[in-house]
């Protein structure tokens, strides 16, 4: 199994459009964040979890032939925006499969209903194949998927646990029995927005009591604003085996 992550970045994307702020005024690529995204592939399978407003490029990055699902988190723009941009998969693979909360879905269905229309559908539009998921484990072909519930304020997001590998973003509050499900992990990536706290992300304090709590061999941090600072400044100041994630990074597992 292998990650790559195709964004890091927090919902704005990293530079801000406009903004004087010396971060998003670097030159080094890692401080460049996409919105937050991985691709994950298994046995030649090729998932992503979210879909935001960078998908065209992330796609373009990594040189992307197939797409054989995507899993949602929760249905905030800088997750969701980009799936017009399943086109060229769909012109070429037919319905590309989607998994999603039920409200997700439902919040896809509003804001892309051209992709969900049934009669007198625009032939150039995508389609989707619909799958709705709970709380509980369920597979995509012979790959074992553990949904993992969080808060993001009052909102219900969804984790993911594959084999020992689990990403977690847009949490703020993960109840104890959810950390059950995260035991003897090789990998997680967990958000942590900034220094300051935030009522629905977990800050860099937060993030690293989590990772504590959790335990597993190494953790990266994503979802990341400018705030949070250089990614070498900061990189320097974590405890050991975390590391601060960026664009186009990728781990094999
Ligand atoms: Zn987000
Ligand atoms: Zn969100």
């Amino acid at each position: 199994m292998k990650v790559t992550f195709l964004g890091t970045g927090t919902s704005q994307g990293i530079p801000v459009i406009g903004s004087t702020h010396p971060v998003c005024l670097s030159d080094n690529p890692k401080d460049k964040r996409l919105r937050v995204s991985v691709m994950i592939t298994h046995n030649d399978n090729v998932y992503v979890i979210d879909c935001g407003p960078d998908f065209r490029a992330q796609m373009l990055n990594q040189n992307a032939t197939k797409l054989d699902a995507i899993l949602f988190t929760h249905e905030h723009a800088d997750h969701t925006a980009g799936l017009d941009d399943i086109r060229p998969f769909f012109f070429k693979q037919g319905d590309i499969p989607i998994y999603a909360h039920q409200r997700v879905l439902k919040s896809l269905k509003r804001r892309f209903d051209y992709i969900f229309e049934t009669e007198n559908k625009y032939p150039g539009a995508p389609s989707v194949a619909q799958n709705i998921i709970t709380n509980t484990s369920f597979f995509i072909a012979d790959f074992k998927v553990t949904p993992i519930n969080g808060m993001h304020n009052n909102l219900q997001v969804f984790g993911f646990r594959m084999e020992d590998f689990a990403y977690l973003t847009d949490m703020k509050t993960v109840a104890d029995e959810e950390i059950e499900k995260l035991k003897n992990l090789d990998v997680l990536v967990i958000n942590a927005l900034r220094e300051k706290e935030h009522i629905s992300h977990f800050n860099l304090e937060e993030a690293l009591a989590f990772i504590e709590k959790v335990k597993p061999k190494k953790a990266y941090l994503t979802h990341i604003s400018h705030w949070l600072g250089f990614h070498e400044e900061v990189q320097q100041k974590l405890p050991e085996n975390v590391y601060l994630a960026y664009d186009g990074l990728t781990i094999n597992l």
